[in-house]
């Protein structure tokens, strides 16, 4: 039996509990989930792709079948590589839903194999987003409750 691995694409800029929620979920239904952390200059990510690997490698440690892995090309290519057509993705909010409708749909386009499965995460998580998380800590505010403690801290020393 071939394994069942699922890639889970994303900016991770940084990883959130919610993200993390997202991968448990997955580690769950596939044999393999690979976390790919993009480069995507365009957002100009506040982490550089290092550190958001390294990051996410640190919050994911001791999930059994993840592995955490840096791209720069297309996410067709990046698939490919990593030899499969199942893409993750997270829905929280009515919000999420069209740009990943969108994502999707033009990923399909680009490779009609490519088949997207979207996760709910725990209602605790539903409202956590990276760049909220960002902008309430660049004020001050803790965002302890939506980051695992050694993001928390380079979070925190970062922004200082
Ligand atoms: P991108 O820049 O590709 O949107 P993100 O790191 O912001 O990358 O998010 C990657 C995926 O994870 C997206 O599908 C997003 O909707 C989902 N996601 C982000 N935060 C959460 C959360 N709190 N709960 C569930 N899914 C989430």
């Amino acid at each position: 039996m071939p394994k069942r691995r699922i890639v889970y694409p994303g900016s991770f800029d940084p990883i959130t509990r919610g993200h993390e929620d997202l991968v448990r979920r997955a580690a769950a239904l596939f044999d393999e989930v690979v976390v790919g952390v993009a480069a995507s200059p365009a957002k100009r990510p506040f982490f550089n792709l290092e550190e958001r690997v390294e990051m996410a490698r640190q919050a994911l440690a001791g999930i059994p079948g993840v592995t955490v892995v840096g791209f720069s090309s297309l996410l067709m290519k990046f698939l490919a590589e990593q030899g499969t057509t199942t893409v993750l993705r997270g829905l929280r909010a009515v919000s999420d839903f069209e740009y990943e409708l969108q994502l999707a749909g033009m990923n399909r386009k680009l490779n009609p194999e490519v088949e997207t499965l979207f996760l709910t995460p725990s209602e605790q998580y539903m409202f956590v987003s990276a760049s909220l998380v960002r902008e309430i800590a660049r004020l001050g505010g803790d965002v302890s409750e939506f980051l695992h403690p050694l993001i928390n801290s380079r979070l925190n020393a970062k922004m200082a």
